[in-house]
């Protein structure tokens, strides 16, 4: 606590501020040197006027040779009322000028003293003038040009370290605390807004959640039978899926201090700040407790260590999560600190980290089921304006495959849409439009496309649209269209099934359905064209995924040089030998002319379809699934 308020206090005092006043000083004190030193208000003569207007009149009362290049010249006070002084007559506020009144310069001091002689030659001793030597007389100007560039400098670096202090130590901050963690601390009075109640589904994980967040806070109910707290609970889930979300409400809920930072707010770009900042983390945690760490995104530190280490500069990233598992084993079960983190890629953390003691207990979110996607599109629609024909059942079952992301992004569209139309409310034809638009990017009717490549398009189309209706293992086809959409020229939809697992033949239609919008177009137009690139990089990589990972292969059977751990995602070499991926190349290269082969008998077979279908997608542009029907006939189950 205290600690937490010290760096406050610290980084209350703004840089710029502080040091801004010591500018302002250091400029009046230069300014008051100058003013002081009046011999700037010297006027400037020759040697003629000074020797007839002043010094035969008498009127001198001393020369000053100054570093040997300089004669300043002083007035007799009594003589300074006179009419041809009254120009320097006066010095500050009106008082009388102490002098020097005049200055000229000369080439040699001999030569001057001489004609200073010269000139006094009928003088008396008394009314000789004096001369006097100075050197360095203007001191204050050396000091000056000594504090200068200092004084440009700290200027330089005040500059600097506020910039630095905006990076490093966060706005406001202060350049020393950059070492500092970057959490952000929900604790009373800075409650988190998010409840369980705006967290859809997932009843299985907030349940073990809460009872973790009951262990915190009653730890007696537990230790009391020997068990252990745990310590550090991995939240993995692809994106999208609500792991932030689930945080943010956890930290609503569990009525504990929470620290919320993400992996990547350790690593900066000086070396060893990663660490401090860890450690500064748990310090600060220690003195919160009970209480919840989370960090989100942890494998932006906690990717596997080692082999990649010897061509990538991640020595940063390495001693942040040695000192992240250093703390974690640190405190004592039991002490009171949790440690939540969240990633979607629970593949490559480095194994030390899930191992008992740290990260051992992990809660896994998945992409939501109807059901859910049901619950999580009530949260969204509950503050929109719905129309009356708003079907939930129809939309969830209209979006599989999608996270809560992308239904909180369905549900704005929706809203966007409808706003665009200038609706009264949000109706179904706006949800359709949205999903669409989620699914394949922005609609572009501006694209210009010619008709002869809108007739190759719809072929293209067709071609998928044909051999995914023919072949029984393939998603069923909801819709064909051939309005560019983001990248793609046209595009066909599929209602993916939910499952767990494919098969060969599933995957091997697949590859087929991926080609045959080329099959198409070499049949009908017996040439190929650009257009299947997408196709093309698909199915390659679904091919060499086949091949090398899942064992699919007559040749390769059941070998899979898939890794699970990442560690090899960066390594130039391969764990097979030249044959072997030979093999594999040849393998690929197999199953891809097969799949293709497959595509143009299919399409070969169902030629006059092909036409009809093309023909009406050229007029129509967007097909759905009755317009597949009635030209392909009921689809086989
Ligand atoms: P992640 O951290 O897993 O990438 P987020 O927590 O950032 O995902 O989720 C992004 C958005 O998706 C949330 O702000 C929320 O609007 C929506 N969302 C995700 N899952 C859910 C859910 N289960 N219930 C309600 N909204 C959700």
């Amino acid at each position: 606590m205290e600690k937490q308020k010290k760096s406050n206090e610290l980084g209350d005092l703004k840089p710029g501020k502080k040091s801004l006043r010591w500018i302002y000083l250091f400029l009046l004190l230069s300014l008051g040197l100058i003013l002081w030193n009046n011999r700037w208000s010297a006027r400037e003569t020759t040697w003629s006027d000074f020797n007839e207007k002043m010094l035969q009149q008498h009127d001198v009362a001393k020369i000053e040779i100054a570093n040997n290049e300089a004669v300043l010249v002083y007035i007799k006070p009594d003589s300074l009322s006179k009419k041809q002084y009254k120009d320097v007559a006066n010095g500050l506020l009106g008082s009388a000028h102490p002098g020097p009144h005049y200055h000229f310069r000369i080439g040699s001091v001999e030569v001057f003293t001489q004609q200073l002689d010269d000139a006094q030659a009928g003088f008396s001793p008394q009314e000789k003038v004096a001369v006097v030597y100075s050197k360095n007389d203007s001191w204050w100007m050396t000091i000056l040009a000594w504090l200068l560039p200092l004084f440009l400098l700290a200027l330089f670096w005040i500059f600097m370290a506020g910039r630095l202090a905006n990076t490093a130590g966060g706005p406001g901050g202060n350049v020393f605390n950059f070492g500092k963690s970057k959490a952000v601390l929900f604790d009373k009075g800075n409650l988190s807004p998010v409840t369980f109640k705006e967290v859809a589904g997932y009843e299985e994980a907030k349940t073990e959640i809460m009872e973790i967040v009951e262990f915190l806070k009653k730890p007696e109910t537990f230790t009391r039978l020997g068990a252990k707290v745990p310590k550090g609970i991995l939240l993995v889930g692809p994106s999208g899926t609500g792991k932030t979300l689930m945080a943010k409400a956890i930290a609503g809920e569990a009525g504990v201090p929470f620290f919320s930072l993400s992996g990547s707010e350790f690593v900066e770009m000086f070396v060893g700040v990663g660490a401090s900042r860890v450690r500064d983390l748990f310090d600060q945690a220690m003195q919160k407790t009970p209480c919840i760490i989370f960090i989100d995104e942890i494998d932006t530190i906690g990717r596997v260590r080692g082999k990649a280490a010897s061509f990538q500069v991640n020595d940063e990233r390495e001693s942040t999560l040695n000192q992240l598992l250093t703390e974690m084993d640190g405190f004592a079960p039991n002490t009171g600190v949790i440690v939540m983190a969240a990633t979607n890629r629970a593949d490559i953390l480095d194994p030390a980290l899930l191992r008992p003691g740290r990260f051992d207990r992990h809660i896994y979110l998945e992409l939501p089921n109807k059901k859910e996607r049901e619950a999580i599109f009530g949260v969204h629609l509950r503050p929109l304006t719905l129309g009356k024909d708003i079907d939930v059942d129809y939309l969830a079952g209209q979006t599989p495959g999608f996270s809560g992301a992308d239904i909180a992004n369905v549900c704005n569209e929706a809203a966007l849409i409808a706003a665009r139309g200038k609706k009264d409310n949000i109706g179904m034809s706006d949800f359709y439009g949205a999903i669409d638009r989620v699914v394949g990017g922005l609609e572009k009717k501006t694209r210009v496309i010619t008709p002869q490549e809108k007739k190759w398009i719809s072929y293209h189309e067709s071609g998928h649209a044909i051999v995914s209706w023919m072949l029984p293992h393939v998603d069923p086809l909801v819709k064909v269209s051939i309005i560019p959409r983001g990248k793609s020229l046209g595009s066909a939809w599929y209602l993916p099934a939910e499952r767990q697992i494919l098969t060969r033949s599933q995957l091997f239609e697949h590859l087929c359905v991926m080609l045959g919008g080329r099959a198409a177009e070499a049949l009908v137009f017996h040439e190929v064209s650009s257009g299947a690139l997408d196709d093309l990089e698909k199915a390659t990589k679904q091919a060499y995924m086949m091949v090398s990972e899942l064992g699919m292969s007559d040749k390769m059977a059941n070998i899979s040089f898939y890794d699970s751990t990442g560690a090899r995602d960066t390594l130039l070499q391969k764990p097979y030998s030249e044959e072997t991926a030979k093999l594999i190349d040849e393998a690929v290269r197999n199953l891809i002319r097969e799949a293709f082969d497959k595509a143009t008998g299919t399409l070969t077979a169902h030629q006059t379809e092909l036409h009809q279908l093309a023909d009406l997608l050229l007029r129509k542009e967007t097909l759905g699934k009755e317009d597949l029907e009635n030209i392909l006939g009921e689809r086989g189950k």
